[in-house]
């Protein structure tokens, strides 16, 4: 969504990438109203992208899933979903101290 409203554009990291950075929150309503608006944006603010400088997303992939060609998303489903699991089973087993995963109202 926050593309189709220009507000960013892609960047080699899969994320919409504003002039604030890639790493915000977009949230939608839908109003009966017509607005004014403002141009979308054009600027490519991925450096990789603009320049082929930079590409420290991929340098740093933890899963390896994200490359210069593209992200594998299986391969990156699969990561995050064993370290999910290693890590609710770490907390399962490190005692008392560790439950504070559980809902605290129950
Ligand atoms: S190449 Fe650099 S600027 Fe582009 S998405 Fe990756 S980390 Fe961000």
């Amino acid at each position: 969504m926050a593309y189709i409203c220009g507000l960013g554009i892609f960047g080699l990291n899969q994320l919409i990438i504003t002039k604030s950075g890639c790493a915000g929150r977009f949230g939608s309503f839908v109003i009966d109203r017509e607005v004014d608006y403002d141009n979308p944006v054009t600027e490519q603010y991925c450096l990789y992208k603009n320049n082929k400088s930079c590409g420290v997303c991929v340098k740093t992939c933890p899963s390896g899933a994200l490359t210069f060609e593209g992200i594998d998303k299986p391969k990156c489903s699969k990561w995050i979903n064993d370290i999910t699991e290693n890590i609710l089973m770490v907390l399962e087993y490190s005692g008392p101290a560790a439950n504070a995963y559980h809902c605290l109202v129950q």
